[in-house]
């Protein structure tokens, strides 16, 4: 099944003319912090919004990596992040290390409010961070939390992303919903946060955010899917805004965790008809320019 996944997949963005994917919201964490999330959606925790969610690709991790090259993803990121304080520095080694062995992978790291923040997140960006993940509803902290002051400062100054999970979706936290993020930007206005999961359920707020602050980006993490369009529909009166922001949304998928084959994501994207552009843009064109990812040249030979 999944060869002929892995040629649907690529015949999408070679269709597109593109020289692959770049997914910037993939998950990779050591082994048995991935083991207890998996066992989190198999018992329908809370935050799963106590929906069915079974998980498509749970495979071993050299597997998973594999399955993505074949997909043609020429960079995806490690998505990990801490439930308590005392666990981010701990993942943030783990992550170092799975950059290393891993190259198409952008070094990814986390951060928690607790007193050290400040000087783990510069001392991952010095180590060659390109991108961190913060999770407020698994997290269940304030992100405008002043512990975490310092940390944006570093990340904005450093113009390293943050893709931050902090719409209320699938299940609502205490501090989820765009009002705490726009008060971290209205601090950090330069920021550049990517809004997971296109801030589902919030969706509108959030590109009110994206409107105002140009460092501001989106996430299609689930979005439009048939699963999410069940639970939070996108409301069709706002696809001329994504039309809009079109350079600053970028393609997620959520991979391992998706209760659906990975081609739906971009068969979700490609119905909403925004265009061959929108989606060379959202595909992989967004994400190469935030990441300097260098030009592919597929017909390029040295040595002629
Ligand atoms: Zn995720």
């Amino acid at each position: 099944m999944s060869d002929h996944e892995a040629g649907q997949v690529r015949r999408f963005w070679e269709g597109l003319g593109l020289p692959g994917l770049v997914d910037v919201h993939t998950h990779f964490m050591p082994e048995r912090v991935l083991r207890k999330v998996w066992g989190y959606f198999d018992a329908l925790g809370p935050l799963t919004g106590g929906v069915e969610w079974p998980i498509t690709y749970r495979r071993a991790e050299g597997e998973r990596a594999a399955l993505l090259r074949e997909f043609g993803v020429r960079a995806f990121t490690a998505m990990l992040y801490p439930h308590k304080p005392g666990m981010a520095r701990w993942l943030n080694g783990w992550a170092v290390d799975f950059a290393r062995r891993t190259p198409d992978c952008l070094h990814t790291s986390t951060l928690f409010p607790e007193p050290d923040v400040g000087t783990y997140v510069r001392e991952a960006v010095e180590a060659g961070a390109r991108v961190f993940k913060a999770h407020v509803q698994v997290g269940a902290y304030d992100p405008a939390d002043e512990l975490l002051d310092a940390a944006w400062g570093v990340l904005a100054e450093a113009g390293v992303p943050v893709v931050i999970h902090c719409g209320s979706g699938p299940a609502p936290g205490k501090h989820t919903g765009p009002e705490p993020i726009a008060r971290v930007l209205a601090r950090h206005p330069r920021l550049r946060l990517v809004v997971a999961h296109l801030g589902m359920p919030e969706y509108e707020d959030f590109l009110d955010l994206a409107d105002r602050y140009g460092g501001v980006r989106l996430d299609t993490t689930m979005a439009f899917t048939d699963f999410s369009e069940r639970l939070a529909p996108f409301p069709r009166r706002a696809l001329p805004r994504l039309a809009g922001l079109g350079d600053r949304i970028l393609l997620g998928s959520d991979f391992p965790n998706i209760p659906y084959p990975y081609l739906h994501q971009l068969r979700a994207l490609e119905r909403l008809e925004l265009g061959d552009a929108w989606l060379r843009g959202v595909c992989h064109d967004n994400a190469a320019r935030l990441f300097g990812l260098p030009e592919h040249r597929p017909e390029h030979r040295s040595g002629h």
